[in-house]
């Protein structure tokens, strides 16, 4: 089974009538590039930073995420490699920050709204993102949007950064694609607003999926409620997915489900242009797209809206 899916390894990731869905690579550690690589990811869909400041006693300094953030666009050679600040909180504790024990984590001081809290921390990374993109092609990406001020804020952050590099004489990509995480209800509700503002979407499907079914995604006790199909959620995809096209931009989808065989089929359904998954799943997930219709798919996903 291991050397039949390393056939498709150079195959081009398309359905059979010819709709090409881009497959890319999640990955939280430098080590994992090379898997995705072996994998054959035609990219990185979601660098998740929050490592590189876990499991030690202060915040890595400017020149530690620059090395780390170089090493792998250089390692990505000129694939698009989407990194995503730092989304500290919610399930992801990091000791040091000091973020005040809350009742509801997950609805708290968290991903976007920690790092516009603590602008210096937030810019530290941004100004080693920045100076890291000369070496390859990145794109950088805020997690837990609600609103288009959040959007507007962070921004501003980046041009901040931008302005001093300059002063200082420290080269940056002027050409930037800057997305945002779509793992809320309020960020699917108003991509239509969102989609003007930003380059690309990516859907958080864990995340959207708790806040949508109102299940938190740690709890076990709830567990059984979790359902990646619900009618709700596909709508919040399916509404993302068109105000995206609508806008001329593309859309991914980096949670855990863009790996799952029998959502793959549903997702490209509603139109997803790219799909990031653990590079361990990229060649399955390859296969499953390379056996189905596009179309056929879209009548299903279709269906499934309001059915339940
Ligand atoms: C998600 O929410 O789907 C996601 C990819 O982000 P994380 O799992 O890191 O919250
Ligand atoms: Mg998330």
């Amino acid at each position: 089974r291991k050397e039949e899916l390393k056939s498709f390894l150079y195959v081009e990731s398309k359905t059979q009538d010819e709709k090409r869905i881009k497959l890319f690579a999640n990955v939280a550690h430098i080590e994992e590039i090379d898997a995705a690589l072996k994998n054959g990811a035609e990219g990185i869909g979601l660098f998740r930073t929050e490592f590189l400041f876990m499991d030690r006693s202060q915040p890595p300094s400017e020149d530690e995420q620059f090395e780390v953030y170089k090493s792998v666009l250089e390692k990505m050679e000129g694939r698009p490699v989407i990194i995503r600040t730092l989304d500290a909180g919610g399930d992801k504790n990091i000791s040091y920050l000091n973020i005040d024990k809350e009742e509801n984590p997950f609805l708290g001081y968290r991903a976007i709204r920690f790092c516009l809290g603590n602008k210096e921390l937030f810019k530290i990374q941004l100004r080693a993102l920045l100076r890291a993109s000369i070496y390859g092609n990145l794109k950088i990406m805020f997690p837990m949007i609600t609103s288009s001020d959040e959007v507007y804020k962070a921004k501003l952050i980046i041009q901040e950064a931008e302005k001093e590099l300059k002063k200082q004489g420290i080269d940056y990509s002027q050409n930037i694609e800057i997305g945002i995480m779509i793992e809320t209800p309020s960020a699917a509700v108003i991509s239509d607003i969102l989609a003007k503002e930003v380059d690309f979407f990516s859907i958080g499907t864990n995340d959207l999926i708790q806040y949508t079914l109102a299940i938190d995604r740690t709890n076990d006790k709830v567990s059984y409620l979790y359902n990646p199909l619900h009618p709700a959620v596909l709508r919040l995809i399916k509404m993302t997915v068109e105000n995206a096209h609508k806008n001329g931009i593309e859309v991914g989808v980096c949670g855990e489900i863009a790996s799952n065989p029998e959502i793959v089929s549903v997702l490209i359904g509603l139109g997803v242009d790219e799909l990031s998954v653990n590079p361990s799943k990229i060649l399955s997930v390859k296969k499953k797209i390379l056996q189905m219709k596009c179309e056929e798919e879209k009548r299903r996903a279709e269906d499934l809206l309001s059915w339940q």
